[in-house]
């Protein structure tokens, strides 16, 4: 079972790194960060309600407290004796909201008493506070029930500053309570189903999003150098995966070009190498098969000295090609392009003439720029050399001057052979080579060398050209490639 089919296998969730995977590190931050909110939350909710609530009883416990003791005062100060006082309008009205009310001697014996927590002990802070003329409110366990509070005030019944009773009133706080438990309980129901229902929701998002990831990586795992046909083929989604996707699959398409150019190069680098090679074992082969006079020898040795010769050129210029295709203009500096052009033209002059060519140079004086003497050398040398080549009658011309945006336009024109439409568009391939048979000397590598260093410098070869007349390659140089 291969790699991929195994990740496969194991859902994410369950695998034993699940924990690492993204999407379950997305959902637990969501489940996580909800219930952190919601547990701050709820505990806020908690606090609030408990003290409005407690607020409400206490406010009720007041009135009524003060209620009674108006009563008792109006009196002026004689805590009546049982049934000699007619408490039963009030007695009513506390029953209703089930209260309990008490009026105690100032030493805490119970006078008068209604309700039903009437019965329960007095509890002394409530009557030494009292005693020093203060309210006291006070929170008690109810004895009668498990689990459940009384909330008791005290107010004390003066009378001329003096102390003569206390009003005491009581209330449970089960209603209270019971409205807290059921806030508790929807707590601890809506807290957890929430929290999974967010990390289940958060674990689909990311799943939905990062299946797409999946697929790259999976696809990833699959390319290699000799399969780079295979793409995502994603639906185009403006968004950071999609854009993900499209990057990659406009990637595999420059590699699969590039490894292709490679590819193509290579045999076409090894069929050229082969040909000078097979040419000098036949020449071998032939010399060797008797005995030769020494004009065949030597007649034989000529021809080893050109195919030598032709061998020598063509590995040069792979070697200049490959070194440019990676180390592009290394040794960079300012020359003075006009003293160049005009060193070049007078080494080729002996060769131009030589072919009863004329040679004539329009190169404006001042002309400099910032490259690779030596790259800048070939390019020329190589334009000049075909010019040459490929005219039999007529002119040479090298023409230079400075272009529009820092640019510089140099020409060189032949009145030569000329090319054709068809071939105009190959020129600059490499190996590409108009007449192919063995009497013309080249490569086919000179003009794709040449364009290649052209655009190391920030420019471009164009070419213009009728067959029988002649062609004009037309240079352009950036002034500056590194500012450029
Ligand atoms: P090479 O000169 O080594 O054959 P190049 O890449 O320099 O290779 O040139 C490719 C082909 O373009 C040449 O074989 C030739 O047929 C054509 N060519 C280049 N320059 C000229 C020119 N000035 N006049 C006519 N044909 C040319």
């Amino acid at each position: 079972m291969t790699q991929t089919s195994k990740t496969r296998l194991t859902h994410p969730l369950f695998g034993p790194s699940a924990w690492r995977t993204l999407r379950f590190r997305f959902a637990f931050w969501v489940g996580s960060l909800l219930l952190v909110t919601q547990l701050i939350m709820g505990a806020f909710v908690y606090v609030r309600l408990q003290s409005r609530l407690l607020d409400t009883v206490d406010d009720s416990l007041r009135l009524n407290a003060v209620q009674i003791r108006a009563v008792v005062e109006a009196q002026e100060g004689m805590i009546a004796a049982p049934d000699s006082t007619d408490y039963s309008s009030l007695s009513a009205d506390l029953q209703e909201q089930s209260l309990t009310a008490r009026i105690l001697s100032p030493q805490g014996e119970i006078l008068q008493a209604f309700g039903i927590y009437r019965d329960i002990s007095v509890n002394p802070s409530v009557i030494e506070t009292v005693q020093r003329h203060r309210e006291r409110l006070l929170t008690i366990a109810d004895p009668n029930e498990i689990d459940e509070n009384l909330r008791i005030f005290a107010v004390p019944i003066l009378h001329q500053g003096e102390l003569v009773g206390i009003v005491e009133v009581t209330q449970t706080l089960d209603s209270v309570n019971d409205t807290l438990e059921q806030l508790l309980v929807l707590f601890q129901l809506g807290v957890p189903v929430s929290v999974v229902i967010a990390a289940l929701g958060g674990y689909e998002l990311a799943s939905r999003a990062l299946s797409r990831v999946d697929r790259i990586t999976a696809m990833a795992h699959r390319i290699s150098a000799e399969n780079l046909s295979a793409r995502l083929d994603l639906p185009a989604t403006n968004d950071e995966v999609g854009r993900l996707a499209t990057m990659f699959d406009l990637m595999l398409d420059r590699l699969d070009a590039s490894f292709q150019r490679e590819r193509q190069f290579t045999a076409d680098a090894s069929h050229e190498l082969r040909t000078p090679l097979a040419a000098t074992r036949t020449i071998l082969d032939t010399i060797r098969s008797r005995r030769r006079t020494v004009e065949e020898y030597e007649h034989a040795l000529d021809d080893l000295a050109d195919e030598t010769i032709r061998l020598q050129n063509l590995v040069a210029d792979l070697l200049h090609l490959a070194r440019n295709d990676t180390a592009v203009t290394s040794t960079l500096e300012v020359i003075d392009l006009s003293a160049l052009l005009q060193d070049i033209t007078e080494s080729l002059r002996p060769l131009a003439e030589s072919k009863g060519l004329r040679f004539l140079s329009t190169v404006a004086d001042g002309l400099s720029i910032v490259g690779d003497r030596d790259q800048l050398i070939r390019l020329f040398v190589n334009l000049l050399d075909n010019a040459i080549k490929f005219t039999d009658t007529g002119e040479i011309r090298i023409g230079g001057e400075t272009g529009p945006k820092n640019l510089l336009k140099i020409t060189v024109a032949d009145t030569g052979r000329g090319i054709s439409a068809e071939h105009l568009s190959h020129i600059f391939d490499r190996f590409y080579r108009i007449d192919r048979s063995r009497t013309t000397v080249g490569t086919g590598l000179g003009l794709a060398l040449a364009l290649s260093i052209a655009r190391a410098h920030g420019g471009t070869i164009k070419v213009e050209s009728d067959v029988g007349k002649g062609s004009e390659f037309i240079v352009w140089l950036y002034v500056d490639s590194l500012r450029s």
